[in-house]
């Protein structure tokens, strides 16, 4: 069996960026268990990953468009610190949701000043490329309801 699109891949991956700081890592946990060819990766490493069999180990470089994008500058913003409830608790890398017109945005604190937060709306890791190493654990077919769901059930999965 290899991976294709329908089919439930567990893998184990490290993710380094380019001056080989680790970014993630299922070392000494769950391995990441997903449902292959809908999206739940990022693009790139979906395209690396498709026709490997169990036991394969890959290292993927992965650019920014292939992965969470480019940086938009236009997704950050200076705010008054005077739209926030709690200023004393603000800090860098601080992550909250937003209500856009485009819907709820997921935002970090990038910059705090005397009466200014900066917020990001960037992926935090838009613009990096990214390095996995990549092991495949096993391969199986996907169950009709986890199509349906458009998620994993049992190990690594939901659980439900
Ligand atoms: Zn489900």
């Amino acid at each position: 069996m290899q991976v294709e699109e329908k089919k439930v891949v567990s893998i184990h991956y490290k993710l380094t960026d380019d001056d080989g700081n680790i970014l993630d890592s299922s070392e000494n946990a769950q391995p990441l268990v997903f449902i292959h060819g809908i999206g739940m990766l990022i693009p790139g490493l979906e395209k690396a990953l498709e026709g490997k069999v169990k036991g394969d180990k890959l290292n993927v470089s992965v650019k920014p468009e292939d992965g969470y994008g480019e940086r938009d500058e236009g997704l950050t913003q200076m705010v008054p610190k005077t739209q926030f409830d709690d200023t004393e608790t603000i800090q860098i890398g601080m992550q909250f949701q937003v209500e856009t017109e485009q819907g709820v945005l997921v935002v970090t604190v990038t910059k705090v000043t005397d009466d200014e937060v900066k917020i990001d709306g960037n992926h935090p890791l838009a613009g990096v490329n990214l390095n996995f190493d990549v092991s495949v654990e096993e391969i199986r077919e996907a169950t009709q309801e986890e199509l349906d769901h458009g998620h994993v059930h049992g190990a690594g999965g939901h659980d439900h």
